[in-house]
C-alpha cells in the first residue's frame, strides 16, 4: 500500500516536472492565450489516465488514483477552460478502461469537480496555500461521493475513503508545494536571466546583449543578402552636464535619453547602453538613406527636447552619431563597428550635434 502511494505521488510528481520544463516560458495562467490552456487542459487529461492506470492497489477490488489532482491544478492557475478540458480527457480516457455505471458516474463526477473547482477559484479570494486546501476538501468530497453511489459494501466504502482521502491530502499538498516552488524558481531565474541582459540605469540592452545582436544581425543579412546598420549616439560634452548639475542629474538626463531613444526608433532595432554615455542602435533590413532619417531624427529630436532634470530644472543637450550600414557588395562585415565609430570621430571632430555617415573608403 504504501509503496503504491508512493509510486503514484511519485508519477504525480515526475509529469509535473517535465510538464513545467516543457512549458517554462508558456507557464499556464489565468491570461494565457487560449491555445495554451486548452494544451494544458490536454496534458492535465493526459496525467490524469497515466494515474488511474498506476493506481494505488488498497486490496484485490479497491484501487484509489489521484486522478482529481491534475484537474484541480490546472483550476488554480488557469480557471475554467483547462479545467473542463481536463476532466472530459479524463473521462474519455476511463471509458477506454470500460464503459459501466461506475464510468458513467465517474464522468459526472469529473465534471462536478472542473465546475466547482473553477467556481472556487473565480468566487473564493482566500491565500493560495487555503485555496488549495479547499480545492482538495470539495474534490475529495465529490470522489467519496462517486464512490458511495458506486458501491454496495458500505464497509468497504469508508476504508477506501479514508486511504483515499489520506492519499489525496498527502499527494495534493506535496505536489503543489512542488508547483509553487519550480515556478518560484523558474520565473527567479527567468527575471535575473532578463537583468543580465540589460543595462541597470536605463533598462535598454547592455554591451553584451549589443555583442550578441551584433553578430545576429551582421549573419542574418550575409545570409539574407540584406543590409543591416548601426549608429552610434554620444552625448556631446556630458561631463559638464556632471560637473554642473551633479551625477545623479546626468543619470537622470541618461534615463530620458534611453526612452527618447527607444521611442525614435523602430520596432525591432536593438538599443543598447555601450558604455557611459554611449549608446548604439541596430537596425535590420535598414537602407543607407533609412539609417540616415533615423539618426537624423534622433539628432534633431535630442537638441529640441526639454530634459528635466531632479530639481525640474530643464535643459538642453545634443549628441553626435556616427552611422555605418552593411551592405554584401560593397562593404566588409567585421568592420562595421569600426566604421560607425570612425564617423562617430569624424562628428564629434566636426563640431558635435552632427550625423556623420561613414564613406566606403574611408581610412580608419
Ligand atoms: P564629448 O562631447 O567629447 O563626448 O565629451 P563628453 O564630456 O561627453 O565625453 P567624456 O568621455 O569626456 O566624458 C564622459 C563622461 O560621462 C565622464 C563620465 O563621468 C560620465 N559618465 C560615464 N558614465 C556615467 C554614468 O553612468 N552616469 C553619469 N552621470 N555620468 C557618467
Ligand atoms: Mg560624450
Ligand atoms: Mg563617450
Amino acid at each position: 500500500m504504501i509503496s503504491d502511494l508512493v509510486v503514484n505521488i511519485s508519477i504525480l510528481m515526475a509529469f509535473t516536472f517535465i510538464w513545467h520544463e516543457l512549458f517554462r516560458n508558456n507557464r499556464l495562467t489565468f491570461n494565457s492565450p487560449l491555445s495554451i490552456k486548452i494544451l494544458d487542459g490536454l496534458i492535465a487529461g493526459i496525467l490524469g489516465i497515466v494515474l488511474m492506470h498506476y493506481s494505488i492497489q488498497v486490496n484485490d477490488i479497491t484501487i484509489l488514483d489521484l486522478r482529481h489532482i491534475p484537474v484541480i491544478l490546472v483550476a488554480f492557475f488557469g480557471g475554467f477552460i483547462p479545467t473542463i478540458i481536463s476532466s472530459i480527457v479524463i473521462s474519455i480516457g476511463r471509458f477506454l478502461i470500460d464503459f459501466n455505471f461506475s464510468s458513467i458516474v465517474s464522468l459526472f463526477m469529473m465534471l462536478t469537480i472542473a465546475v466547482g473547482s473553477s467556481l472556487i477559484v473565480h468566487k473564493i479570494k482566500l491565500s493560495p496555500w487555503k485555496l488549495w486546501v479547499t480545492l482538495i476538501i470539495y474534490s475529495q468530497a465529490i470522489f467519496s461521493l462517486a464512490l458511495y453511489i458506486v458501491s454496495e459494501n458500505y464497509v468497504q466504502v469508508l476504508v477506501y475513503a479514508f486511504y483515499h482521502v489520506i492519499s489525496a491530502f498527502f499527494g495534493g499538498i506535496l505536489t503543489f508545494y512542488f508547483v509553487l516552488y519550480i515556478r518560484r524558481n523558474t520565473e527567479l531565474y527567468l527575471k535575473y536571466k532578463e537583468s543580465a541582459r540589460r543595462d541597470s540605469l536605463t533598462g535598454l540592452y547592455n554591451v553584451r546583449s549589443f555583442a550578441y545582436y551584433y553578430n545576429q544581425f551582421l549573419s542574418k543579412a550575409i545570409k539574407d543578402n540584406s543590409e543591416c546598420a548601426i549608429c552610434l549616439v554620444d552625448v556631446d560634452f556630458f561631463k559638464k552636464i556632471n560637473d554642473t548639475y551633479g551625477h545623479h542629474s546626468g543619470d537622470e538626463v541618461l534615463k530620458q535619453l534611453a526612452s527618447l531613444l527607444t521611442k525614435l526608433t523602430r520596432e525591432g532595432d536593438i538599443v543598447s547602453r555601450n558604455g557611459g554615455e554611449e549608446f548604439s542602435i541596430l537596425l535590420q533590413d535598414c537602407t543607407i538613406e533609412q539609417v540616415k532619417d533615423i539618426a537624423e531624427r534622433i539628432r534633431e529630436t535630442v537638441e529640441n527636447y526639454p530634459f528635466i532634470l531632479p530639481d525640474y530644472r530643464k535643459i538642453n543637450l545634443t549628441v553626435s552619431v556616427g552611422v555605418a550600414n552593411y551592405h554584401n557588395k560593397i562593404s566588409k562585415p567585421d568592420m562595421l563597428f569600426q566604421e560607425a565609430d570612425h564617423a562617430l570621430y569624424n562628428a564629434k571632430q566636426s563640431g558635435r550635434n552632427l550625423v556623420c555617415m561613414y564613406t566606403s573608403g574611408a581610412p580608419i
